[in-house]
């Protein structure tokens, strides 16, 4: 049976680490994206390059109409989603919590947890059962992130939340649904924080003594993806050197 995965995300970071590793092991994967084209383009070239099929979509996957108008064209392009990576997070600027304004505590959660909700609701929608997902959750979920972004961190401890809820209500129809919360990974979303050298500053505080690559978080997705996690359901695997 062929095994279609949408990735939230996935034109840059760990989404399109995780795009281009499903499609070495044969998945046919859909790109999303926000607005960044020439991205998410560049990854499906980079899937095609190895003989795998890729396909983009833009949406906004923490708006259900669009979240819909995704799984139509993948439906349409490759055929029922049967593995989902809900990868989308974003982070704005650090800074202490009441700075933070109700109108970005509120963008931040329906990216980071509303879209986790839309897309596995249509997945669990359309799929019925058997199944996997895969939620990108954050050490910041065990830490809060204070006087950074409480926002991005309490965003994640509810999509936590809902990963531990979801796994109990879909363990019958045999879809496992697990997390994965990085630490410090080299990506562009520290300098969506005001730090593009974030990683590097807080390496020596890492006990493993360096930032992660996104192909280490994408090698858990996958694995947790997999037959091989077929007995794991509700769980949570840290990625963050240690820390
Ligand atoms: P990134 O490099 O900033 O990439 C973000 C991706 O999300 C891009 O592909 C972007 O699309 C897409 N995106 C943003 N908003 C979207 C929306 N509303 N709908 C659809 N796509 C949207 O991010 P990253 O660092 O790889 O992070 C991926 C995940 O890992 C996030 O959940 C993040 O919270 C989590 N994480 C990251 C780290 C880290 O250190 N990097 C640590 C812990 C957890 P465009 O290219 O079109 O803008």
């Amino acid at each position: 049976m062929s095994k279609i995965a949408i990735i939230t995300g996935a034109s840059r970071g760990i989404g399109a680490t995780t795009a281009l590793t499903l499609a070495r092991r044969g998945y046919k994967v859909c790109v999303n994206y926000l607005s960044n084209s020439k991205a998410a383009a560049s990854v499906c070239a980079s899937v095609n390059e190895i003989g795998g099929i890729a396909i983009s979509f833009q949406a906004d996957v923490s708006k259900e109409a669009e979240v819909k108008d995704l799984y139509r064209y993948v439906n349409t392009e490759l055929g029922t989603v049967t593995h989902l990576v809900n990868n989308v997070g974003i982070l704005f600027t650090k800074t202490d919590f009441a700075q933070i304004s109700a109108e970005r505590f509120s963008k931040v959660l329906n990216t980071n947890v509303l879209s986790a909700f839309l897309c596995s609701k249509e997945f669990v929608t359309q799929r019925g059962d058997h199944g996997a997902i895969v939620n990108v959750s954050s050490a910041a979920a065990r830490t809060g992130s204070p006087f950074e972004y409480l926002d991005y961190a309490s965003s994640k401890g509810a999509l936590d939340t809902f990963t531990k809820g979801l796994s109990l209500e879909l363990a019958s129809k045999n879809i496992r649904v697990n997390g994965v919360r990085p630490g410090f990974i080299n990506t562009d979303i520290h300098a969506n924080g005001g730090e593009p050298d974030r990683v590097k500053r807080l390496s020596p505080q890492i006990p493993l003594g360096r930032g992660g690559s996104t192909q280490e978080v994408a090698n858990a997705i996958v694995w947790l993806l997999s037959d091989e996690a077929s007995y794991i359901t509700g769980s949570f695997i840290d990625i963050a050197g240690g820390k």
